[in-house]
């Protein structure tokens, strides 16, 4: 393809653009790419080809990939801002359209022209490589032009200076490789790999080539028998399949035997048998038949159809014996599998709905998002970049939640990334991990198909300095010490007094009346905290709104003022006064004909402020407050006597433990989508546990702090509303 002249490359795009997409757009498609030959006319390729044959054919792979129409006009138009002569995105936009300056924009360069502050080659590629990754977290489009544009490169690269062919097959090695491999896109990670190697390794991909294809040779040989009678056996067990053997790769052979120091004729997989048939249901029929004929391997069978890789790699795998005692390996697959295999998630574009498509790949590169939000204090794009690099694109493990989500993480992470990467508060609250059943230490360091639980606690205030020192992750690490920013003690108290200050003035109240200690252990009490400097604290940090507090203090002068007129009422008729209020209310409870005792809300129910209520006088422990439904209540009411009259305490303004249960459809993505609602309500999840329900479903057993009974209702109600939710119910 690369001998192919100007001309006849421009044929071909413009047919084949056509065939796939119709006249009107292929006129589109025409007037870009003679924009495209327009701006290149002065430039030619290291090659010495025309420039835009580059262009040109970055679009007939996009379009070979089964990219939308946007995706391949913005293929051909990739470089013309870039290298152009005055050409600017605007110019783009008002011939093309939005959608696809978008997307040139997005694999535009950083120009340089403005004012030139990159010091050094590494700087100016950082500062690149920063940008890419916030436009591919917009729009994943982007990564696949880029890797496009990148491949044409390589496989042309043979007619550039040793200087450039070394940066950019380092660069192609740490940053597009993986890239492609992140988004499944096996062909092209293979073929970049291949590429690079040759490069940066001459000697030893010299070498490595030399051998293997010896190995292979004498492989495929022995491997023909089995293919012949696999075909046969696949037809009698009337099975539709093709049957192919595949070479391995050169780099991932490389790579293989340095990681493992294997001998070359100790990879299984140095060529491997794939058999492509219809159904998911034919690949296991297929594999039933290939266990049945070969002997398999023990501990080499991998199910990815059942757990897909989270590079959305699915397959089924298995090493066999042949018949002249060679193990190799057998990999089955649907064609869409195949195709997903081979393009990732290039092969949506083929295969899925847009509205399927897009939440999925919001899926794909939520990571990204994570560290740029993570990430959004610092203007540090070195960081930016290596965190991206790391977190991402870095080698990974694989592990589950109880319900089987799948968790991608970096290699070396612990459980506590896994907690930080599930929902912040699930990390700062961690209080110990369990992975497959057994308790294991924070640090311990995850591995691929581990199950994770992680166990919350409240007594588990926040993070502990030295998680900082455990996490793996940046995002987790970021979390962290951004916990710790907040816990920044002085300027809390500080701004907190100031916050409440501030609010009662708007309020028109007065502090100094307001500020009773009394009223403040009212508020306390209900938190974690000891003290009005820690409440400040809270307010400074946002734990709690000054407006709340305000509200609380407020309510607190209500009551005793109300409680001073009684009294005097009672004391003008010649009546006991009512005892002063500490004693009357108790944990936000009147207790009517106050008999002095401790006030407490049953375990058994988790009553809120709304809820009818009934007090029960234990035996030594005070009045235990229940829900007037709840099942121990009608057993206490056969016990008269004890029952004593209780009600809410008015306009009660403090937190209160509640329970749920909700009930999801057992899937990857349902944890997410729950927590993603109590995250948008403003609602701290105080502890979480999750086991698996029947028939398909999973239950999720969670506490959260809420201000009463109409709190509850909306978060219920929201949660009803995820199609992810079978029901919820108060526990
Ligand atoms: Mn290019």
């Amino acid at each position: 393809m690369e001998e192919q002249s100007e001309l006849k490359l421009k044929e071909q795009l413009l047919n084949d653009f056509r065939k796939k997409f119709g006249i009107e757009l292929g006129e589109k498609m025409r007037e870009a790419v003679e924009f495209a030959e327009r701006v290149h006319c002065n430039q030619r390729r290291d090659a010495g080809d025309a420039y835009v044959t580059h262009p040109m054919t970055v679009s007939i792979y996009l379009l070979k990939m089964g990219m939308d129409a946007p995706t391949v006009i913005a293929g051909v138009l990739h470089d013309t801002v870039e290298d152009g002569d005055g050409v600017k995105i605007e110019d783009i936009e008002a011939l093309f359209g939005k959608e696809v300056a978008s997307l040139v924009d997005g694999v535009t360069k950083l120009t340089k022209s403005g004012n030139q502050t990159y010091i050094t080659k590494k700087q100016e590629q950082t500062e690149n490589l920063r940008k890419l990754f916030l436009s591919i977290a917009s729009d994943v489009r982007v990564v696949i032009i880029k890797l496009a544009d990148r491949l044409h490169n390589m496989r042309t690269l043979a007619y550039c200076t040793p200087e450039k062919q070394a940066r950019k097959a380092k660069e192609t090695m740490e940053v597009y490789a993986p890239l492609a491999d992140r988004f499944g896109m096996g062909v092209i990670r293979s073929e970049l790999e291949d590429l690079s190697f040759a490069y940066l390794m001459p000697e030893e991909y010299r070498k490595l080539k030399e051998e293997v294809s010896v190995q292979q040779k004498e492989r495929m040989e022995a491997l023909s028998t089995a293919m012949e009678k696999m075909k046969v056996l696949l037809k009698e067990a009337d099975i539709k399949g093709d049957i192919s053997g595949r070479p391995k790769h050169l780099y991932s052979t490389y790579r293989k035997m340095q990681r493992n120091n294997y001998k070359l004729n100790e990879l299984y997989d140095l060529i491997a048998i794939r058999i492509i048939v219809e159904t998911v249901n034919d690949c296991y029929a297929a594999l039933g038949v290939v266990h049945a004929t070969w002997k398999p391997l023990p501990g080499r069978f991998k199910d990815y159809i059942a757990m897909p890789k989270p590079n959305m790699y699915r397959s089924l795998h298995t090493t066999v014996m042949s018949e002249n005692s060679i193990p190799f390996e057998i990999q089955i697959r649907t064609r869409e599998m195949h195709e997903t295999a081979e393009y990732g998630i290039a092969a949506h574009w083929m295969y899925k709905d847009d509205k399927k498509i897009m939440t999925e790949l919001d899926q794909k590169t939520s990571l990204i998002k994570q560290i740029i939000e993570a990430d959004e204090t610092t203007e540090d794009s070195k960081e930016f970049v290596e965190n991206v690099l790391k977190d991402f694109l870095g080698e990974y493990v694989f592990v589950l939640t109880p319900q089987g989500e799948i968790i991608d993480l970096p290699v070396g992470s612990t459980p506590l990334d896994f907690a930080y990467r599930i929902h912040t508060n699930v990390g700062h609250h961690c209080q110990h991990a369990r992975v497959n059943g057994n308790m294991v230490r924070l640090d311990y360091k995850l591995k691929t198909n581990d199950v994770v639980e992680i166990i919350t606690s409240n007594s588990q205030i926040g993070p502990r300095r030295d998680w900082l020192n455990i996490v793996k992750t940046q995002s987790a690490r970021n979390k962290i010490r951004q916990w710790f920013k907040r816990e920044n003690r002085e300027e809390n108290v500080q701004r907190g007094r100031e916050m409440l200050e501030e609010t009662a003035k708007r309020h028109a109240q007065n502090l100094q009346i307001l500020l009773k200690p009394e009223y403040i252990n009212e508020i306390i009490k209900r938190m974690t905290i000891s003290s009005l400097e820690d409440l400040y604290a809270t307010i400074g940090y946002g734990g709690i709104s000054a407006g709340q507090v305000l509200h609380k203090l407020m309510d607190c002068h209500r009551k005793e003022m109300r409680l001073e007129e009684m009294n005097k009422k009672l004391e003008e008729a010649g009546k006991e006064p009512h005892k002063p209020t500490a004693h009357t209310i108790r944990n936000g409870i009147y207790v009517h004909g106050d008999p002095g005792m401790a006030v407490f809300f049953a375990n058994c129910c988790n009553p809120l402020p709304g809820d009818p209520i009934i007090g029960y006088i234990t035996r030594g422990r005070g009045i235990s407050v229940h829900r007037a439904d709840c099942k121990n209540a009608e057993n206490l009411l056969r016990d008269q006597e004890r029952i004593i009259e209780v009600e809410w305490a008015e306009e009660e303004n403090s937190t209160f433990s509640a329970s749920i249960r909700v009930v999801v459809v057992d899937k990857a993505g349902s944890l997410m989508a729950v927590s993603k609602v109590l995250t948008n309500l403003n609602v701290n999840m105080t502890s979480l546990r999750s086991r698996i329900g029947d028939e398909g479903s999973a239950i999720f057993e969670m506490s959260f702090s809420v201000t009463g009974t109409e709190q509850l209702k909306i978060i219920i109600a929201n949660l009803k509303k995820l199609p992810e939710v079978i029901d919820v119910y108060r526990t």
